[in-house]
């Protein structure tokens, strides 16, 4: 029998999981192709740390080619192109063809769709966190707004992280007195399945003087009058602009017809597209969670165990629950830890334990674990 083909697309937490996963149950026994067009991974909450000086972009960066597994094969090829129906990718380097595709390319980044954005800094990407490291030394006053320019977008914690540890950095420097802190969010809180966590965040705002504006969108920057205009039709002064720009599906995702309003709707128990043998994992999919890799990891999960029954014969894994955990950075060191579930129940809950030095702590080790399991670092 021929050995049977595996091509997944996008080595992020959903994609090093699977193949790893896939690596650990089957070995030689398939053929797993794993493609990236990039040569690292970085961590989201790296680039937060990295921002603010914690660490440099050269100590997080996680370099592919320590990504070693027994029957995957990991590629530095850029997408072009994706066929559903046939199970044809198509890069920068040729075709490859499979018996199972999996679509795990992540969430992009459309900066242009916000006016006056692309003169300002957004912390989403790994080049735009890691300019802010020289930009933030030269704010000493004035007005800061962490602005979201619309939703979905990836882990709905992160801006409410930023501005209170923009305020932790500006309180160290001395200068906190001589600035304001606004937060605009599309969301209605700051974490809206998770009430007490929202309630915890909306304290530590209060007590560190940090404005919240809920439910709106920023709309467009004029950096030469430093006004930020919302899609209420209000206006806000700003001399600093740390920015979360629109996502969307990669333009390649979008080209393919696998998509519906930006991203490939999937069933959120299986993640099977509408594709024979077509899947779409994390932040590309429509799955009825939040875009954050402890999700695209967990879905990720399910997904390998779907493949490995259907090629072993084994029984099929249980639907995927929509259970994460997210640590939640408060400044000052303080890292709590927000426990959400999406999908088992009627509707999603959450509940939130610390701040606290040990959930800080345990951030780190969560962080370590996998670049211990999928680098060996
Ligand atoms: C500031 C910030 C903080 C965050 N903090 C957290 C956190 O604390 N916890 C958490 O769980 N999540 C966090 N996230 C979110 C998390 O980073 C993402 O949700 C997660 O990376 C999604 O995983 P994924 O595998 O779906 O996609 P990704 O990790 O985005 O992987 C997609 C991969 O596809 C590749 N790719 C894209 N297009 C192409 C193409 N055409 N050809 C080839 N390769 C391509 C990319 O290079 C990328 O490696 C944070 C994000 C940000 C920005």
């Amino acid at each position: 029998m021929a050995t049977p083909r595996i091509v997944i697309l996008g080595a992020g937490f959903a994609g090093l999981e699977l193949s790893t996963l896939l690596s650990e149950a089957l070995g030689d026994r398939v053929q797993v192709t794993l493609i990236d067009q990039s040569d690292a991974f970085v961590f989201g909450f790296s680039k937060l740390d990295v921002m603010f000086g914690r660490t440099t972009l050269d100590a997080v960066r996680l370099p592919y080619r320590h990504f070693a597994k027994p029957g995957v094969r990991l590629l530095r090829e850029s997408v072009r192109a994706i066929d559903p129906h046939s199970r044809r990718v198509t890069t920068d380097a040729g075709t490859h063809d499979c018996d199972h595709l999996v679509v795990a390319l992540g969430a992009d980044y459309d900066i242009a769709a916000t006016p006056g954005l692309a003169d300002a800094n957004e912390f989403y990407t790994v080049d735009g966190a890691n300019r802010l490291r020289d930009v933030l030394p030269g704010f000493s006053k004035g007005h800061a707004v962490v602005g979201v320019c619309g939703a979905p977008y990836k882990c709905p914690p992160a801006p409410s992280e930023c501005v209170l540890m923009l305020h932790t950095h500006l309180t160290e420097l001395g200068i906190r007195t001589e600035s304001t802190i606004t937060l605009t969010s599309p969301l209605p809180s700051p974490v809206p399945p998770a009430p007490l966590a929202s309630e915890a965040i909306l304290t530590a705002f209060a007590e560190r003087d940090i404005r919240f504006i809920p439910g709106v969108r920023i709309a467009a920057l004029d950096g030469a009058a430093g006004v930020v205009s919302l899609d209420s039709g209000d206006e806000l002064p700003y001399d600093l602009f740390l920015g979360v720009p629109k996502h969307h599906a990669p333009q390649v995702v979008l080209d393919s017809g696998m998509a519906e309003n930006g991203y490939i709707p999937v069933d959120s128990y299986t993640l099977a597209s509408r594709y024979p043998d077509v899947y779409a994992v994390g932040d590309v999919a429509t799955v009825g969670v939040p875009k954050a890799g402890v999700f695209s990891e967990g879905a990720a999960t399910v997904v390998a165990r779907s493949i490995i029954a259907r090629l072993t014969g084994g029984e099929g894994p249980a639907p995927y629950d929509g259970v994460g955990f997210c640590y939640l950075e408060f400044g000052d060191d303080l890292v709590g830890r927000v426990r959400v579930d999406f999908l088992s129940g009627p509707k999603p809950t959450g509940t939130l334990d610390g701040p606290s030095a040990a959930y800080a702590a345990e951030k780190a080790e969560w962080g370590a674990s996998r670049r211990a399991r999928w680098f060996g670092l």
